[in-house]
């Protein structure tokens, strides 16, 4: 068995449930001894920073010929969401083999990764191979549930570890897609939307529930939550997004029409629902609380809403989100991350699609912005370029993006391989 392969399903059997919750969110540590352990084992001595009980982040930095020029950190975290054993073919943390994957939670989100590097740094140990610049390396805890102890605290508190890090390659990117007849996209990812959690209040007058009242809180919100929940944000097509979408209208041999970008989207198959998000704003209402008997009308009321936005969005956004919801809703902002877009050129991408192109001739790499969030909102902060690159090559007829917490998550064996030799030569020639 390949060293990939056996750290991915070493990984796997630690069970590092982020539950969202710190008092059952312990398997962490466990995951981050493991790693220290093939660190140590290769001579490296990474520090190991506990932001609380058992959320243990690891970083270490090897030593590159040249570290005057600019440092390369490649961050993965160790957490997984919860998985119930009950709804899958396999145990969720067994870390079978089966079928040419390795079955388990985390297989695709993400400890195919972390156990790629670690298998790419302990085949540089054994040959005696020294990087040309610097590479800090970074396991993270909580990502998760928003990475308050693990990335974002990283960053506040021990910038120090970072420093010289111009570029940051992580997840969600560098997966295949497959278009046509040995032709693949490569999807690497180059923007982020950004995060902003909601608390949508309603007031109005309290009371008899048997009475007539005109001003009942949770009326007022449930109009509001509907209106927005229907609304459709105006289609705003990035410079990330448009680059992309010329990519596959080439390929898919489709006329891109700049004002319906769905149609050109519609025809990417399952991957739709990863791009499909990144063509406008998007607000969901995901809880609502009010009241506290059957016959009293609440004199408030409250709705969550998880709203993504495109880069560039962030004040925008607010004033169409009011135009939506009217002006008497008090909006409360729980949670805020900024979005994020870089570009899609430099020696770290040219290395990135060369190392592509060596390993699969009908690689085709192209960039792409990712709805949802990574810990690259973390190491932004910082000043560096961040990237989605986790290097897979899939089988054609694979849903990889329902895998993403999903049932019977799992990961080709071929493909861990496939990405320890991209990873290799990318992180040989950047
Ligand atoms: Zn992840």
């Amino acid at each position: 068995m390949s060293d990939v392969v056996e750290l991915c399903r070493d990984l796997i059997r630690i069970d590092s449930t982020n539950t969202g919750d710190l008092a059952t969110s312990t398997g962490e540590r466990a995951a981050a001894e493991y790693v220290a352990g093939v660190l140590s084992g290769i001579g490296l001595e990474p520090a190991v920073l506990e932001t609380a009980k058992g959320r243990t982040n690891l970083v270490t930095r090897i030593q590159g010929r040249d570290s005057s020029r600019g440092a390369l950190l490649i961050h993965g975290h160790l957490d997984v969401v919860p998985a119930d054993a009950s709804e899958w073919s396999v145990h969720p943390f067994s870390g079978e083999l089966k079928d040419g994957y390795v079955w388990g939670r985390g297989a695709v989100d993400m400890k195919d990764f972390d156990a790629m590097v670690l298998a790419t740094v302990r085949q540089w140990h054994a040959e005696g191979y020294q990087p040309e610049r610097d590479i800090v390396l970074c396991f993270t805890a909580d990502e998760e549930a928003g990475g308050d102890y693990g990335a974002h605290y990283l960053v506040k508190e021990h910038a120090d570890l970072f420093e010289g890090c111009t570029e940051a390659i992580g997840e969600v990117g560098g997966f295949s897609v497959t278009v046509g007849n040995d032709l693949r996209l490569y999807l690497i990812q180059t923007a982020e939307k950004g995060i902003d959690w909601l608390r949508l209040h309603a007031s109005g007058r309290p009371g008899h529930g048997s009475f007539v009242n005109d001003d009942n809180a949770v009326t007022a919100l449930c109009e509001a939550v509907a209106r927005l929940g229907r609304h459709r944000f105006p289609i705003v097509v990035t410079p990330t997004v448009r680059d992309f979408l010329s990519h596959v209208s080439e390929v898919l041999g489709v006329e891109l029409d700049p004002d319906d970008p769905e149609t050109a989207i519609a025809k990417l198959g399952p991957i739709a629902s990863i791009v499909g998000a990144t063509i406008r704003n998007t607000a969901n209402p995901t809880r609502l609380a009010a009241g506290y008997k059957d016959n009293v009308i609440p004199g408030r009321a409250t709705a969550t809403i998880d709203c993504r936005t495109l880069p560039g969005f962030d004040v925008e956004f607010m004033s169409q989100l009011r135009d939506v919801i009217g002006d008497s809703l008090e909006i409360e902002t729980v949670h805020h991350q900024q979005a994020l877009e870089t570009t899609f050129d430099g020696p770290l991408v040219d290395a990135m699609a060369a190392a592509l192109r060596a390993e699969d001739a009908g690689a085709r790499p192209v960039p792409y912005m990712l709805s949802g969030g990574t810990d690259a909102k973390a190491f932004a902060t910082l000043g560096m370029r961040c990237f989605g690159f986790s290097p897979l090559k899939l089988p054609a007829d694979l849903n990889f993006a329902a895998l993403f917490h999903g049932i019977d998550e799992r990961v080709p064996t071929e493909g861990l391989e496939f990405g320890v030799r991209v990873l290799d030569r990318l992180l040989r020639n950047c």
